[in-house]
């Protein structure tokens, strides 16, 4: 970061970001002083020869701007006494997004800049998008949310491509974010401890596109379908997507076929059909608006469908992980509630479906739609009793206790049937913790205990 060489700049919160965001502040020459609430971040900050005091305690008509860790946000019902005293004496409060904005703006103020947020979906649109602009050569880089903190990744130079996901906690700390293409996917409730009201939570969510040099706006739901409308009455270029009916204009899924609208003409983007790591409504919505943002940095419609095709998908997230026959083993570990197991289980006709651990309240009752899709449930961790009887008389199940077990077994079942295509799948509806330290370290033993069946072929590396 250099466009806060030789100031003095206070930072709270030494977690990933916010240590990444220190070094690169300390890199481009700024005078940072960092705090976390947490002495063991503050002794690895010191260690790294980071200035570390308690903030309360610095002069803080001194400083020059406050950077916020994601995690301590501004619309904290109790506003951290930090903000408060920057507030006092009106500096400035920013997230890393905001200081990445910046650079770009200071350096290389044309660089393609993609910026993802919605309720649902932000990760996967976010690694598409990534992937084809790879994977047609383009110099991209990928970071946010999704795991890279932004300042480290390379600096903004022309003909580089970013693409960040955002998380609510970033945007509001990110006043002057402008991206190229911003993405608004969804909104549904979500965050709302965090963020108080749902109307709040839209707002800043908003505030993403209705920002950008084009806003592909997702409009499934009312209040999307709202933002939409209001940037494009405030003048700004809105692209819509759709997953659920045809629009006038914008890109729409049609089951897996993808379409341009623009007035009275219609034309085929791309397939979706047949695309593993694209199954399903909930990835028609996403690709469609990696679509709209491809197209609206310039990419074409070829070098975005070879993208599609060949997007290895993201793990633990309804990631087909290998094969046998007919048989498909997907790994949906990320699934640690009902609501997250539903579009995977709307994915695959027929499913032996590998389910619990620590159930959320409601358990699966919200899932009985799908139970005629699932062959037989091999149930595991403290859930397995209440879900088995949930499933009652409905679906065949049985209490297979743990997920070495649970994969032996819906294998060998799944082998033995031959009514055509099947999924093996993980999609636990349950959190991990009461045998796993969390569901990618879940996720990662499903795969092994698959990759150790007899004749299995496996479609990761
Ligand atoms: P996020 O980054 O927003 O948490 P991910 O891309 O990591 O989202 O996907 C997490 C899970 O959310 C997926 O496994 C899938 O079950 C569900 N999901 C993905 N995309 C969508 C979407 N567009 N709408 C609804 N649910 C989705």
């Amino acid at each position: 970061v250099t466009t806060l060489a030789g100031k003095k700049v206070a930072l709270f919160g030494l977690g990933g970001s916010g240590f990444a965001t220190a070094r690169a502040l300390k890199l481009g020459g700024a005078e940072v002083t960092a705090w976390d609430d947490n002495p063991d971040s503050v002794t690895k900050a010191a260690a790294e020869g980071i200035h570390t005091t308690d903030l309360r305690s610095i002069d803080w008509s001194a400083q020059s701007i406050l950077v916020l860790s994601p995690g301590v946000p501004l619309t904290h019902p109790k506003p951290h006494w930090t903000v408060d005293l920057a507030r006092a004496a009106g500096v400035d409060i920013v997230g890393d997004v905001e200081l990445f904005v910046r650079e770009r703006r200071a350096h290389a103020p044309d660089c393609p800049f993609i910026a993802i947020t919605g309720t649902n979906g932000k990760s996967t649109t976010t690694a598409l998008i990534a992937h084809i602009l790879k994977s047609s050569g383009r110099d991209t880089q990928l970071g946010g949310n999704i795991g890279t903190a932004v300042l480290t990744l390379e600096p903004p130079k022309d003909g580089r491509f970013y693409v960040v996901e955002c998380s609510s906690y970033q945007i509001d700390l990110a006043p002057t974010l402008n991206p190229s293409a911003g993405i608004l996917l969804n909104l549904t409730p979500d965050h709302l401890d965090r963020h108080g009201t749902m109307q709040h939570y839209a707002d800043i969510k908003e505030r993403l596109v209705a920002g950008s040099d084009v806003a592909v706006v997702g409009v499934d739901d009312s209040h999307c379908e709202m933002i939409a409308d209001r940037i494009e009455r405030a003048g700004g270029k809105v692209t819509r997507i759709s997953r659920r009916h045809a629009l006038a204009y914008g890109i729409y899924a049609d089951g897996t076929k993808l379409t341009q609208a623009s007035g009275g003409a219609t034309k085929p983007i791309a397939d979706l059909d047949g695309i593993q790591t694209l199954r399903g409504g909930h990835n028609a919505q996403n690709a469609a608006a990696a679509v709209a943002a491809c197209l609206a940095v310039g990419v074409s419609e070829e070098e975005i469908r070879a993208g599609l095709v060949s997007f290895p998908g993201l793990k633990h997230r309804m990631q087909p992980v290998a094969r046998r026959g007919s048989v498909v083993f997907v790994n949906d570990s990320k699934a640690t509630n009902a609501d997250a197991a539903a579009p995977a289980l709307s994915s695959y006709e027929r499913i032996y479906w590998i389910a619990g651990g620590l159930a959320k309240a409601g358990g699966i009752t919200s899932l009985t739609g799908f139970f005629p899709r699932i062959a037989k449930a091999y149930l595991i961790g403290e859930a397995a009793a209440e879900f088995a009887a949930t499933l009652g008389e409905a679906v065949p199940y049985e209490i297979s206790g743990t997920l070495e077990r649970a994969v032996a077994h819906a294998a060998a079942d799944a082998e033995e049937d031959d009514s055509g295509p099947l999924a093996v799948m993980l999609s636990p509806a349950c959190a991990s913790f009461d045998q796993y330290k969390n569901f990618e370290v879940r996720g990662d033993a499903f795969v092994s205990h698959v990759a150790a069946l007899d004749g299995i072929t496996m479609l990761i590396g």
